[in-house]
């Protein structure tokens, strides 16, 4: 691949710099892998939370205790390997100059992390080695040379970049409650001929339709912009999302049926958009200690349970509650 792209133009890596503000406080920023810790004493809650914490809390309830409190949930699907092995293999291009980028090893990042999926030619299987090797090799050939370069913080690339920061504060039942964000970004990139910088997200998993939805004002790209508007040296001026599917998949819309394919979808936001964010998060933290403290967790039955490809705790929830624990236990892994 290297003749492939020999004839590129060979452009110095100089990447833009930000700083972390002086009052950004760290707290545990390499530890994201858990959703949702609450550690209380006497007279205060501290509360760890991040966007698909607070995504399952707008879901159900229900489902929430299942995987938050109860720590239930399906383990790793092909679905997740596949996305995790799509990352990876992005992490290797973003981190690499321009002049030394390699398909071939940006391919074997990708096998490395994905060893447990089979070289599926079935067009409708999406999580194959096949399929991510096709679509990594068009995004290759697509994007390599664009104009978007990764930003470094404190001379590390920010990619994959794990962060925490305190969100706010409020109280429960007079006990201070603190609450702490985290999350991971896939890249912060800055466009060297327009000068805009951009949060970078890929995603790999879901229908088109609900990952083209995804580009709308939630809760982890507002996350991801409240940080770096309030704790970074940086004001992005947009969000980028990679939608890594495939080809000839089809998905409907409302706008009828179209293809799914290799694309950027862009979005703006507010800094109004970006307080609603903090409010939404406080609220959902107080219902959540809410349901804690009275044992209740309301189902939101039928519409969250048989949402996009249906909810995994259908035959726990139509159980004798009883009876529910060995069927929690069979779905799987506790986290
Ligand atoms: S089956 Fe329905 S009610 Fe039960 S956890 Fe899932 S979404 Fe909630």
């Amino acid at each position: 691949m290297s003749d492939l792209f020999s004839m590129m133009e060979t452009i110095t890596k100089e990447h833009a710099k930000m700083i972390i503000k002086p009052d950004f406080p760290q707290h545990r920023p390499k530890n994201t892998k858990r959703m949702l810790d609450i550690v209380e004493d006497k007279d205060s809650i501290k509360v760890y939370i991040n966007s698909s914490s607070i995504n399952l809390l707008n879901e159900c309830k229900q489902k929430a205790k299942y995987v938050l409190m109860d720590k239930y949930s399906g383990g790793d699907t092909p679905a997740k390997t596949y996305g995790t092995a799509v990352h990876k293999a992005m992490e290797y291009l973003y981190t690499t100059p321009i002049k030394d980028r390699d398909l071939v090893k940006m391919h074997d990042k990708f096998i490395e992390n994905a060893k447990s999926l089979e070289l599926i030619e079935d067009a409708h299987d999406k999580h194959s080695i096949t399929n991510g090797l096709t679509l990594l090799s068009q995004y290759f050939e697509t994007y390599c040379n664009d104009p978007w370069q990764v930003v470094e913080l404190e001379g590390k690339p920010l990619v994959e970049h794990n962060f925490e920061f305190r969100l706010g504060k409020a109280y429960f039942l007079e006990k201070l409650v603190e609450i702490y964000y985290h999350g991971t970004i896939d890249a912060i990139m800055k466009n060297k001929e327009t000068e805009q910088v951009a949060i970078f997200d890929h995603k790999t998993t879901g229908s088109m339709h609900l990952s083209r939805n995804m580009i709308k004002p939630n809760n982890q790209f507002l996350g991801y912009f409240y940080y770096a508007n309030l704790r970074l040296d940086i004001k992005p001026d947009l969000m980028i999302m990679n939608l890594l599917e495939k080809k000839n998949q089809i998905a409907k819309t409302s706008r009828g049926i179209i293809p799914a394919k290799l694309e950027r979808i862009e979005g703006y936001y507010t800094e109004e958009e970006f307080k609603e964010f903090e409010t939404s998060v406080i609220s959902n933290v107080m219902s959540l200690l809410d349901c804690k403290g009275g044992g209740v967790w309301p189902m939101n039955a039928p519409n969250a349970c048989n949402g996009f490809s249906g909810c995994e705790f259908q035959a726990a929830c139509a159980s004798n509650p009883k009876l529910r624990k060995p069927i929690l236990e069979s779905i799987g892994n506790k986290q």
